[in-house]
């Protein structure tokens, strides 16, 4: 569809290196880490594979609409086994509105780093191919290098690209590319009588089950902008995005978010804010009716996927909406105590619920409530039947290491100064987040307290 963006070519990066590579994504895409793929994916190449593109796209941010956006540092390079090939950070498009088209190397290497984290651990994402760093220099608040993250997924299309040809009135362009979404990536929805509608309705179902999927993770996204939503409902576009360390409800990630639009408690109503716009996408094709009737399906799909998360990471056999108190009061304890979410959940995989002193009760010393709690719990639970099968499966679905913001920080200095040891180790820690690997130890610690000081804004 050329009448979604315009060709052109990336600016090359000065002496560009391999930073990151997935052997998995690399496989997938045939693609090995060698010098012509060097040369092609940081724009060196004069005549690369595919035909570079920038695509066109507008969206709402921070509640306002902003009505031309679109790839404004980044080119599509095309399909290659059924996956979108992008580079983001190769400099200037003609939707760059005055930026430099660049991603600073500490940002390219967050998004690999998340991409291959949330994908590990079980949640929907873009994926990374390889970060490449550079010489470019690249000033933000201070000078930087400029580097590219290869993102791949078999789509980048997002909400916005929707938005941009409704708010455009290019009708016959917007139905050329729901059509074109559908038979590409929703065609099991083809035989429905309404197509349209049954693809709404699967949007809003595998939104839901992403967002669902960052509660139950603690992970927050930071810029929730209806142009970073995936229309597969994939985790997409990382920027000041955290995986919480302590609980805490209203987290809010993105130092730019001043009102805390997109805190960590406000993520499941902003989800059905963004398919609101999606759906408004479709009024010339569907009535209020059909289109409140598939926003319908986000609550229920999100409720239904946070408590099979949650009820795996507890342990309650079938969990209902009945357990959302138990699992909330957890949950407030956790923020009263100023606990770490991840670490303390994952206190389960070696808990014998029958005791009254286990590794958990150590983490709530001192926290009013808990023993109330915990009978409640073993109320709920009944006993256990074979103890060690029973913590196995809390072993798989409470991860032993999630992606905290100062172990990427760690990873990112030891990168910025030409090592990229560091890095690597934690790509591979990451890749198997469920294993409770000794060598990795190091890496599972609640966060220090010189990380809370670290702070992620927009150009993260
Ligand atoms: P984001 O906050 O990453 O979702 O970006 C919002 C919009 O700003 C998108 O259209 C991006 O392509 C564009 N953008 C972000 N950073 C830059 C940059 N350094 N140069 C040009 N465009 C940018
Ligand atoms: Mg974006
Ligand atoms: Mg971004």
């Amino acid at each position: 569809m050329p009448w979604l963006g315009s060709a052109v070519m990336p600016l090359p990066l000065d002496a560009p290196r391999w930073v990151g590579w997935s052997d998995e994504m690399g496989q997938r895409l045939g693609l090995e880490q060698d010098d012509a793929a060097l040369a092609q994916l940081s724009g060196a190449t004069a005549s690369l594979p595919w035909p570079p593109f920038a695509q066109v796209y507008s969206g709402h941010q921070f509640g306002g609409y902003t009505p031309r956006l679109g790839d404004g540092r980044g080119v599509h390079l095309g399909e290659r086994n059924g996956l979108e090939v992008f580079l983001k950070g190769s400099g200037p498009t003609p939707y760059s509105r005055g930026g430099d088209g660049r991603a600073v190397l500490r940002s390219a290497v967050r998004e690999f780093l998340a991409s291959e984290a949330l994908h590990h651990l079980g949640i929907a994402t873009t994926r990374a191919l390889a970060v490449i760093g550079s010489d470019t220099p690249v000033w933000r608040e201070e000078q930087e290098t400029g580097a590219i993250t290869v993102r791949v997924s078999e789509s980048h299309l997002r909400f916005g690209h929707f938005e941009y040809f409704l708010y455009t009135r290019q009708q016959s362009q917007l139905e050329a590319l729901i059509e074109d979404t559908i038979d590409h990536h929703f065609a099991g929805v083809r035989s429905e009588s309404d197509a349209k509608l049954a693809w709404l309705v699967e949007v809003v179902e595998r939104t839901a089950r992403t967002v669902a999927d960052w509660q139950a993770f603690g992970f927050c996204h930071g810029v929730l902008n209806s142009d970073n939503m995936s229309i597969l409902g994939e985790t997409f576009d990382y920027g000041p995005f955290a995986f919480m360390n302590r609980f805490d409800p209203g987290y809010i990630c993105n130092h730019s978010d001043h009102e805390g639009r997109y805190a960590f408690d406000q993520q499941a109503g902003i989800g059905l804010w963004n398919l609101n716009r999606l759906a408004i996408t479709l009024t010339p094709w569907l009535d209020e009716t059909a289109i409140r009737q598939a926003l319908a399906c986000y609550e229920p799909v999100l409720v239904e996927r946070y408590l099979a998360r949650m009820g795996a990471r507890l342990g309650l056999p079938d969990p209902t909406a009945e357990d959302l108190p138990l699992i909330a009061e957890l949950l407030n304890r956790m923020a009263e105590g100023g606990l770490d979410y991840s670490n303390t959940l994952r206190e389960f995989a070696q808990l014998d619920p029958t005791s009254q002193d286990t590794p958990l009760h150590r983490r709530f010393a001192g926290v009013a409530g808990f023993s109330d709690w915990w009978q409640r719990y073993q109320q709920r639970l009944g006993g256990v039947d074979g103890l060690a099968d029973w913590q196995a499966r809390r072993s798989e679905a409470n991860p032993a290491l999630i992606l905290r913001t100062h172990l990427a920080q760690e990873a990112i200095a030891a990168a910025e100064q030409g090592d990229n040891d560091p890095l690597h180790r934690l790509h591979r820690a990451l890749c198997r987040p469920y294993d409770p690997e000794p060598e990795f130890d190091d890496l599972r610690g609640d966060a220090p307290s010189w990380s809370q000081q670290l702070t992620l804004s927009c150009s993260s």
